[in-house]
């Protein structure tokens, strides 16, 4: 590797990377095991004498890490990631996804920038935050699936929220170009399956038609997302400054010739308010049922539209008027305004009320997609804040 190439490398830089060769080797897409990733990060944290707890999900297969430095009997700074990466398809890939890769200023693997880029700058920096007399202490916490619904974060924002003396804030270290996200939008992704009658379609009047009622159902959700376009609620902080709600996934019908009886699909509510995501889907379901089903159930009683929660996740408030936050301003960077892609944030503040930030090196355009690449740059400007942040941790 050629950090040192790179113009003011921080001293950890090298270490950052050669962390994130190693974080990369383990394939930690959502749908395999993170355990051998959590022992590599528990041996570390353990070894530079941090109280390191693991937690396992019901599986077994999967654990969350929480490591603290410093006094436990003071709030304290949560520095959080996720350990599980999307999948990739080494067929589109210009090198192996999972064989970190330098080409020129970049760093190429999945996950360097979402979000092992984090981690890497985290345990780089971790030995001066154990020599350093912390006088607060920092809770490190990597997390199992996030990618699939922030489904290991919860028991984390639990378990520090059940601490004699929680932490007082949490930074998220999302990829957002080391930029301060005081925002980012809910999600409830939901199932719905309309079970109707069939029979030959040359008799369809006689039938419950599940492809048009399903289509019936879209359309009344997207007017609920023209409505929430039109009337708000808004916030301008945010790209797309109100919820949102489309159809994003359909299934039904079985040949030309039959009414189908079965539809399913799915739809995505965007929410940018903590506490009304729930509230809307019940208003919107109580809606489509009292438009629609009477005139299912004449035709057929056994008629439904059945819901189904596939996933949830709560939105991030804003936690800068928060007194830890407004302490800590002075060394934060400029901010980014709030984002619409999901992080474990608003888990933290609604599982475990420690009010939440994103702020991590790496761009979100980057994510997701092939040839995922992290700038050595940003990994050097991570380090550098954690600088400030360990100097403001021991007054
Ligand atoms: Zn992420």
């Amino acid at each position: 590797m050629q950090a040192s190439a790179t113009p003011n490398a921080h001293p950890q830089l090298e270490a950052s990377i050669s962390h994130l060769a190693d974080l990369i080797a383990f394939d930690t897409t959502s749908a395999y095991s993170n355990l051998e990733l959590i022992d590599y990060m528990e041996e570390f944290f353990t070894n530079l004498g941090a109280d390191v707890t693991v937690l396992p999900d019901k599986s077994g297969e999967k654990a969350n890490l929480v490591a603290r430095l410093g006094p436990a009997d003071l709030p304290g700074i949560v520095l959080s990631g996720h350990t599980d990466v999307v999948p990739a398809n080494p067929k589109s890939w210009q090198s192996d996804p999972f064989k970190m890769e330098q080409r020129g200023s970049r760093l190429f693997g999945r996950g360097t920038c979402d979000m092992k880029g984090f981690a890497a700058c985290v345990m780089a920096a971790a030995p001066a935050f154990a020599n350093a007399e912390l006088q607060r202490p920092f809770y490190f916490c990597f997390s199992h699936d996030e990618e699939v619904g922030c489904l290991g974060a919860p028991a984390i924002a639990r378990y520090l929220s059940e601490l004699k003396v929680p932490p007082a804030l949490a930074i998220i270290g999302e990829p957002s170009e080391m930029k301060l996200i005081n925002g980012q939008k809910g999600k409830i992704a939901m199932r719905v399956t309309v079970l109707g009658e069939g029979g030959h379609s040359s008799f369809s009047p006689q039938h419950v038609n599940a492809v048009e009622y399903a289509s019936r159902i879209i359309t009344m959700i997207a007017e609920r997302s023209r409505r929430y376009e039109q009337d708000g609620p808004f916030d301008h902080d945010f790209t797309v400054p109100h919820a949102t709600t489309l159809t994003t996934i359909i299934e039904g019908g079985v040949a030309t010739n039959v009414t189908p009886d079965t539809c399913s699909f799915i739809f995505e509510l965007r929410s940018i308010d903590q506490n009304a995501a729930a509230a809307d889907i019940k208003a919107l379901i109580h809606d489509i049922e009292a438009t629609l089903l009477p005139e299912m159930q004449r035709l057929s009683v056994d008629s439904a539209i059945e819901w189904q929660e596939l996933f949830a996740y709560p939105a991030m408030g804003d936690a800068t008027a928060n007194e830890m936050f407004k302490q800590l301003e002075p060394i934060l960077p400029e901010r980014g305004g709030k984002v619409s892609y999901g992080s474990e944030g608003g888990v933290f503040e609604v599982d475990g009320g420690i009010p939440s930030v994103i702020l991590g090196p790496g761009s979100i355009r980057q994510a997701h997609k092939p040839d995922e690449f992290i700038e050595i740059e940003q990994l050097n400007q991570c380090l550098a804040f954690f600088d400030k942040l360990n100097a403001w941790m021991k007054y």
